[in-house]
């Protein structure tokens, strides 16, 4: 999103900023620089519209960096060294078409052939000038686009964790379950849920207070954390309702995984004198079942096991389809 941005913004701004030259030059019947920045200006439209329609942007970025770079060496090279300008803003876009490393790259590549191509024209203080104005565009270039890519990583981070617990939150719990259902039918097992629920967790703040309470949330989400293994994410996706996504090819891997933690739970003090239980319910998906008939079908069974009694786990049974087609009949 980011990047399409930085391209259409970028090329937009090549195409508004080459484009009154074109149309000067073609005036002055200055043929050379007219063609070149006829074909720039072409580019960059074309390079607008293309990550306008198909949101692509690797190439586009590197198609425009060539360009951006291009037109800043030939411009000197057809209407004097007086143009070397030009090249700071193209560094700059540079750095956030094609990334830091290859920005760097790309833009000492273009310093040395500017530095050479003016070398006749330049005082050697003047070719100083231009080297040490470069690298510093640069040096600065590259600590921003470094600094903002951190922020804009942090950011993301942040959008997908809840703030109290810092597990993930409900949004990533709706993408990752929105993924597991379109990957099912490429891969051999089932993906499973688990969603848990704190019981009767009304009464622990009421007693306690709402502070413990919170206490007891941040507590319980560092226990079950410490049990898990990386590739059992939990999501916190209510007040005290927490899910796991295990991505495990074992089947009932969660059922099992969803009694150990009952069991951990129960026998740890999260309040002094007080036990702390957890209900769960668990449902792997089945083939033609959506995100939101996956999801029911576990809180279903979370259901019953609260109505059993809560501290306990309830599995959902295989969904029976008589859809015709699977049932149908040999003729
Ligand atoms: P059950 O065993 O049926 O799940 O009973 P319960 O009391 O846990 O369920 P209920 O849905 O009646 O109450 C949930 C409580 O969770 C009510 C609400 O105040 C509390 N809660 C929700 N979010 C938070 C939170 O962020 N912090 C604290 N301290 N309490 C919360
Ligand atoms: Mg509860
Ligand atoms: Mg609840």
């Amino acid at each position: 999103m980011f990047e399409r941005r930085v391209i259409l913004v970028l090329s937009a701004v090549g195409a508004i900023a080459v484009l009154p030259f074109a149309v000067i030059r073609l005036w002055q019947a200055d043929w050379a620089i007219a063609v070149l920045d006829s074909i720039v200006s072409s580019v960059f439209i074309g390079v607008f519209f293309y990550v306008w329609f198909t949101q692509k942007t690797t190439i586009p970025g590197v198609i425009l960096s060539i360009f951006f770079l291009l037109t800043a060496v030939l411009t000197v090279v057809l209407k004097g060294p007086q143009n070397t300008a030009w090249l700071y803003p193209s560094m700059v876009g540079v750095f956030f078409l094609v990334g830091r490393k290859w920005g760097v790259v790309v833009n000492v590549i273009a310093i040395a052939v500017m530095l050479t191509i003016t070398w006749n024209d330049f005082a050697p203080v003047a070719r100083l000038t231009l080297l040490l104005s470069t690298l510093a565009t640069n040096a600065f270039a590259y600590v921003f686009a470094l600094s903002t890519a951190k922020q804009r990583k942090l950011l993301a981070e942040q959008a997908r964790r809840d703030s109290l617990t810092k597990a993930l939150n409900r949004r990533a719990f709706e993408e990752q379950l929105a993924w597991l259902v379109s990957v099912h039918q490429r891969i051999h097992s089932a993906p499973e849920l688990i969603i848990f629920d704190i019981d009767h967790f009304k009464a622990i703040n009421d007693e306690y207070g709402h502070d413990q309470g919170d206490r007891v949330l941040i507590q319980l989400t560092r226990v079950i954390e410490s049990r898990l293994r990386i590739t059992d994410q939990l999501y916190r996706i209510g007040g005290e309702e927490f899910a796991i996504l295990p991505l495990e090819t074992r089947p009932n891997y969660s059922g099992c995984l969803a009694e150990e933690l009952r069991e951990i739970v129960a026998a740890t003090e999260l309040l002094p004198h007080r036990s702390i239980t957890i209900s769960a319910g668990v449902a792997a998906h089945e083939l033609d079942e959506s995100v939101e008939q996956w999801f029911k079908r576990a809180d279903q069974a979370l259901y019953r096991a609260k109505a059993a009694g809560r501290n306990c786990v309830e599995v959902a049974p295989k969904q029976t389809h008589d859809s015709g087609i699977k049932h149908k009949r040999q003729a």
